[in-house]
């Protein structure tokens, strides 16, 4: 998962590793369905733990290896190329790969062939029928499987099934593309894409080239992607298109397209720094077109925002999803989510891929389908399932939370994250007091520091207050007799909590320090 808001200073939501750690002699593989960062992200955090051999399409074994590369962890695997349609043992299970069209090329369903039936997972995916490559979701496949041994369980994609009707095809994107360029010729053109994603990285080169520009691409993993992408055969832009982008000022304005990364408006972002002047690369202006072929995730609708009104600060265009058809999403809407209930005619179900909320409605949808009701099943996080001759039914629970990963500390855990989220709110008051160890009376202090509660400065009188305030309850717990550590500091807790409670209504973090002399 990416961080939110309420995760302050985390870097990555990592899966509960525990049970799988505990299972490690279990494991025999990992199979990808695609190469989305929230679906092979936390492979070099797993491969630390346990070794497996992964498979998936061939691209997106390129797309996972650049990060398990980096961690240093690739001789705890083998990445092993399938092909669309393959059926292979992987271990006791009779694994099919079958193809579904998505937001970043060679996804897969996966098809796996048990004694208790037939289990097909959707992976993420959608119904286009007018692909970029050609390649569209194998329903024939899926329905071939239906009608002969028949799906036992079917798992899939709910992402969009609050999502009247059906997703646009991919290549729409594309004319609108071209028309935009057509629009804006006299303008430099700059588009923002997810970097995984080569249709679309494809058909904004289709349209430079068309219009006569050279390309240049700017963030790390569009480098690396294009290049990948290239090497695959996958994305085809001749040598003689692509410029490196410290030379795009060799070129007349209106004869570049910079495709950069950026789009979820993530801070240093090359989109990001690009908006607000700092990228060494493309200092934008009046002559500039910012195309931002990308929706929001949801919770990046703000960064993107700002990154919107910053690139309109520099004198720039921009052109979004909002104003022009330049994004669709890679996943099912109702529509194909119904036409695949009906192809696969699964005998039970269960919504994975969303938010409660979204699998509810998929759940729903499985119901209105003709799935009987106590055929469907709405699992969250850690539920065990078990398909037995009886039948789908729950099986208890295994840990399933997260690990809030922040630099190289590893999990910060809930209680950080309480911490931090308070003083992001409330601040901080630290009271420092020194005692007699003896007598517990008060021989320096108290004294306040304070960050995020009140200006000091300027609440002198305030601070004074509540000093006194501390000093009396301290000195009646003394003369109650209380001399040690712990009473002394829950003493000091107490009052400045209370007082700061109910002079300003506020509850910062209130950090007690007493020192014994
Ligand atoms: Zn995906
Ligand atoms: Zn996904």
């Amino acid at each position: 998962m990416f961080p939110d808001l309420s995760m302050p200073g985390v870097d990555l939501v990592l899966p509960d590793f525990s049970w799988l750690r505990d299972n490690a002699e279990r494991v025999e593989a990992c199979v990808l369905t695609h190469g989305h960062e929230d679906h092979v992200g936390a492979l070099p955090f797993l491969l630390r733990d346990l070794r497996f051999p992964i498979y998936g399409s061939a691209l997106t074994l390129g797309l996972a290896r650049n990060r398990i590369e980096e961690a240093g962890l690739l001789g705890r695997t083998q990445l092993i190329p399938v092909a669309d349609g393959e059926r292979r043992w992987i271990g006791p299970f009779d694994v099919e790969f079958i193809p579904v069209a998505h937001s970043v090329p060679h996804g897969f369903a996966i098809a796996i062939h048990t004694p208790q039936g037939t289990i097909l997972h959707s992976g993420d995916w959608k119904i286009d029928l007018t692909p970029v490559d050609g390649r569209r979701t194998d329903l024939g496949r899926i329905g071939a499987i239906a009608t002969t041994e028949g799906i036992r369980l079917l798992l899939a994609d709910s992402t969009n099934a609050e999502e009247p009707g059906y997703t646009v095809s991919e290549r729409e994107v594309g004319g609108a593309l071209r028309r935009l360029f057509g629009e804006n010729r006299r303008q430099r053109v700059i588009v923002a894409c997810f970097a995984s994603h080569l249709h679309r990285i494809q058909e904004i080169a289709d349209a430079a080239i068309e219009h006569g520009r050279v390309l240049a691409t700017l963030g790390r993993s569009m480098a690396k992607n294009v290049t990948l992408g290239r090497q695959l055969g996958l994305l085809q832009i001749p040598d003689t298109s692509l410029v490196d982008i410290e030379r795009i000022g060799d070129f007349p304005p209106e004869r570049v397209c910079v495709i950069s990364t950026g789009s979820q408006g993530e801070p240093m972002s090359a989109l990001a720094l690009m908006a607000a002047g700092e990228n060494r690369f493309v200092k934008l202006g009046s002559g500039d077109t910012v195309i931002i072929s990308a929706h929001p995730i949801p919770g990046n609708e703000h960064s993107v925002s700002q990154v919107i009104d910053g690139i309109h600060r520099l004198g720039a265009d921009v052109v979004h999803s909002g104003l022009a058809p330049v994004h669709v999403s890679g996943h099912a809407k109702q529509g194909e989510i119904k036409t695949l209930l009906s192809v696969a005619h699964p005998e039970y179900f269960i919504p994975v891929h969303g938010e409660f909320r979204h699998l509810t409605h998929h759940s729903r949808l499985a119901m209105e389908m003709g799935v009987p009701d106590d055929h469907v099943l709405l699992c969250e996080d850690g539920d065990v399932v078990e398909l037995t001759d009886a039948g789908l039914d729950f099986a208890g629970e295994v840990p399933a939370g997260y690990l809030y990963v922040d630099g190289i500390v590893g999990d910060v855990g809930q209680g950080v994250l309480r911490d931090r989220r308070v003083l992001a709110e409330e601040g901080v008051v630290v009271v420092v007091v020194t005692v007699a160890a003896r007598t517990g009376e008060i021989v320096a202090g108290p004294e306040i520091i304070t960050r995020g509660w009140v200006y000091a400065p300027e609440a002198e009188s305030l601070i004074e207050e509540a000093c006194k305030v501390i000093a009396v309850s301290l000195e009646e717990a003394a003369a109650k007799g209380a001399t040690d550590f712990d009473t002394l500091r829950r003493h000091v807790r107490q009052a400045a909590a209370r007082f700061v409670h109910e002079r300003t209504r506020r509850r910062p973090m209130i950090v007690p320090v007493v020192m014994e002399v």
